[in-house]
């Protein structure tokens, strides 16, 4: 694929983390999925790589720009989603808070290390009850004596099983949604079930109680928590598009290189017009998706809102993506429904960018609120 627009410096960190996935990522993502676990190793390389930094302003990170990260995050999910997923909730939601407003010593032991991957973080928003409408959230912050006390039930925690601290959006007033931080250790935290499921199977996640757990501190301003959240949902979803992009790019090149040497009544199947209009939809969904997110990218980064861009390009790649999954089960047939080849594992794993970042359905509706207001 021909980078029209990248600059030395975007292509130089895509190549870092093209090197990355291809020699240690890959090798391991199968291995991953059959026996899921946080995948420590990996992430720490990540580290070391600066993934995790690549998003704040020096001294804590790099500052690099987003086009670059998305590239990084791509490449990554070329190899395993599953690490790709772990590794972007790190270096967005599960640390950009904390980068934002904490203050002092909590920021002192813990913003290095989490940027270095030594430190893993959550972000705990969606509850049993509360999904989609985030705002319907029932977890409450309580100021007793100076310190902010947390009760309530979280799911769906991305790395909750590991993680050492925990961003938790709760209630401080009936119209009030603010932002804690709560260290693992704290009295009344609780890591709950496991939530084993289809797809991105080394992203653990699992549900998160607080009863009266004490927060470390509050993150940013009392009252702001939706906006400041509003603030990187742009961002969430271009990553989501990145992670959709890298898993259709390796569907895609695995079903090309397949059918070039799969031969039935004589011939490779890519000589059949029926498996060769199958790749060209696959190829040039990407070509689209891929531009769409680039160009969102670009966009926010000459200052333009990209609330309209950033859910278009989420809503497309992460669409293209399971088209793209699902074409390149059918170029394989019977070895595209084998656990042997990894195809399968890219489909199953591919419907979580249909949910990360805002539903298909959430987004549809949001950009025709915004074309019929
Ligand atoms: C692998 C994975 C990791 C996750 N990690 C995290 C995490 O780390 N932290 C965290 O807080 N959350 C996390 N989530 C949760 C995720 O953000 C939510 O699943 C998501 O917000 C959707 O909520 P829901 O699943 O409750 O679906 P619901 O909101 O209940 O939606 C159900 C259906 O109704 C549709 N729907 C809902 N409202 C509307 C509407 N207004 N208009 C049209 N259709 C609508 C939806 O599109 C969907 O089809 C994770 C989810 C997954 C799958």
């Amino acid at each position: 694929m021909l980078d029209f627009s990248l600059t030395e410096e975007q292509l130089t960190v895509r190549d870092v983390f093209r090197a990355f996935a291809e020699s240690d990522v890959r090798p391991v993502a199968a291995e991953l999925d059959r026996n899921p676990r946080f995948p420590a190793e990996l992430f720490l390389r990540a580290g070391e790589l600066g993934l995790f930094g690549m998003r704040y302003p020096p001294p804590d990170g790099t500052g690099a720009d987003l086009l670059s990260y998305l590239l990084a995050v791509e490449e990554i999910a070329r190899a395993s989603l599953s690490v790709a997923a772990a590794c972007s909730m790190q270096s967005l939601m599960g640390t950009f808070f904390i980068q934002r407003s904490a203050q002092g010593d909590v920021r002192e032991r813990l913003l290095a290390p989490a940027l270095r991957g030594e430190v893993i973080g959550a972000i705990c928003m969606t509850e049993p009850d509360a999904g989609s409408d985030l705002f319907s959230m029932t977890t409450r912050a309580v100021e007793t004596k100076g310190e902010w006390r947390v009760t309530g039930q979280k799911t769906w925690v991305t790395s909750a099983p590991v993680a050492h601290m925990f961003t938790v959006f709760a209630r401080t007033g009936e119209q009030e949604i603010s932002i804690f931080l709560v260290e693992k250790g704290a009295p009344g935290l609780q890591i709950g079930r496991d939530i084993d499921k289809m797809g991105v199977r080394a992203s653990l996640t699992s549900e998160v109680s607080f009863d009266d757990a004490p927060a470390a501190c509050m993150l940013g301003e009392r009252g702001a928590g939706m906006e400041s959240l509003r603030e990187i949902l742009c961002e969430i979803r271009l990553m989501t598009a990145a992670l959709a992009l890298g898993v259709g790019r390796a569907a895609f090149e695995d079903a090309l290189a397949y059918s070039k040497q799969r031969q039935q009544f004589g011939r490779p199947i890519c000589e059949f017009q029926a498996v060769q209009a199958h790749l060209a939809e696959m190829r040039t969904g990407l070509e689209a998706a891929r531009s769409l997110t680039l160009w969102a990218a670009w966009s926010s980064m000459q200052g333009v809102d990209s609330n309209e861009s950033s859910s278009m390009a989420k809503l497309f790649a992460s669409e293209t993506a399971i088209d793209v999954c699902d074409r390149a089960c059918r170029v394989m047939a019977s070895y595209g429904y084998a656990k042997e080849y990894p195809v399968e594992r890219y489909l199953r794993d591919a419907r979580f960018t249909l949910i990360g970042g805002g539903t298909s359905e959430i987004l549809r509706g949001n950009l025709a609120r915004g074309l019929v207001r």
